[in-house]
């Protein structure tokens, strides 16, 4: 096999069923991740090897990492390296898979006996806790957040971005007439406090269909029907010739709610209660009134921009004595 940069002197830092991370030697910042030929399907009971498989899935993370970044997203892809390996910024994984889909396949359809191919109402995330033993299982958000295993607040930002993620592949495969009926992401927070998209996005963390309903992706392995690295190759092929440059922003929106705090008057909520009451509804203990402000960014959210929505915040939009606030993103 060929050779690649510092082959020899890179530590191996994990293991993964299909990749390996390695540290850096230049940078404890980076880590570079190594893509094998390895191929697996339900939850490793079936594994292959296939050759060129690594570099096909190397050379569709370091494609659609660009593309999202250049639109805008916050991945953690840094550079490709000479062989099946990718710079990357180095990140503590957080525990969740954010699969988002739209259209009923896989898990979904076998766990609630909906058929293959309905096309869902609007873009679901659904949430796997990342834990082998347990073989992943489904979660909600509301668990998530009990079990501490994310804050609320990054559990909405990082699904917000799902979302972001899904449109813009969408739209790129959408040029080739192909659909992206599901995929996989995991999200990473980098040494300076940072989500960014992490892992990989390639035909093993995503389903995509031609116009006949025919699988460009890891289910030819999955359900024996075809030749993988040529399915992979067709795919890649038409993903590097889209028109990338074609695909429109979305805009995003956010809400940011003011109140007043606890402890502060607040006259125009005092006058509401007994307008309320004056018309009869008794029940009303108490009213606060604040304000909200939707705010229609023309960019997807990253955490820089979260943090600008908190200078906005503290600048312009509340008051930080009186008032208190939160972002929220739908
Ligand atoms: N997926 C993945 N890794 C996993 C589980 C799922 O990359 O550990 C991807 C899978 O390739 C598909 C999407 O996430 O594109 C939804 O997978 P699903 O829940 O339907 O599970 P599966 O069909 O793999 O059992």
């Amino acid at each position: 096999m060929e050779k690649y940069e510092g082959e020899k002197t890179m530590k191996l830092i994990h293991k993964g069923k299909v990749k390996r991370v390695l540290e850096d030697p230049e940078s404890k910042d980076r880590v570079v991740i190594e893509f094998t030929d390895t191929v697996t399907a339900g939850d490793g009971a079936k594994k292959q090897e296939f050759t060129g498989k690594g570099k096909l899935a190397c050379d569709f993370s370091e494609f659609l990492f660009g593309y999202l970044e250049g639109k805008g997203i916050d991945t953690h892809f840094i550079k490709r390296l000479k062989g099946p390996q990718l710079m990357c910024t180095k990140v503590e994984i957080f525990p969740i898979e954010f699969v988002c889909r739209n259209l009923v396949a896989g898990s979904f359809s076998r766990r609630y006996g909906t058929e293959k191919g309905t096309v869902l109402d609007s873009p679901l995330v659904e949430y796997f806790m990342k834990n082998d033993d347990l073989h992943d299982p489904l979660i909600t958000g509301e668990s998530i957040i009990r079990l501490g295993l994310v804050s609320q607040n990054d559990l909405e930002f990082m699904t917000k971005v799902t979302l972001s993620v899904n449109y813009y592949l969408s739209e790129l495969l959408k040029q080739q007439k192909l659909t992206l009926v599901d995929f996989k992401l995991e999200f990473g927070k980098a040494e300076n406090g940072e989500i960014v998209l992490a892992d990989e996005i390639s035909p093993d963390t995503m389903r995509v269909w031609d116009a006949t309903a025919t699988s460009l992706d890891k289910d030819v392995f999955r359900e024996d029907k075809g030749d993988l690295i040529a399915t992979y190759e067709k795919l890649l092929t038409a993903v590097k010739t889209a028109r990338s440059e074609d695909v429109e922003a979305r805009l995003e929106s956010v809400y940011i709610i003011v109140e007043p705090k606890p402890a502060i008057k607040n006259p125009p909520g005092e006058v509401t209660r007994k307008a309320l009451i004056r018309l009869g509804f008794a029940e009303v203990e108490d009213v606060r009134m604040g304000k909200v402000f939707n705010i229609t960014l023309k960019k997807p959210l990253t955490s820089e921009i979260l943090k600008h929505l908190e200078v906005m915040n503290v600048k312009l939009l509340s008051n930080p004595i009186s008032e208190k606030h939160k972002v929220r993103f739908e």
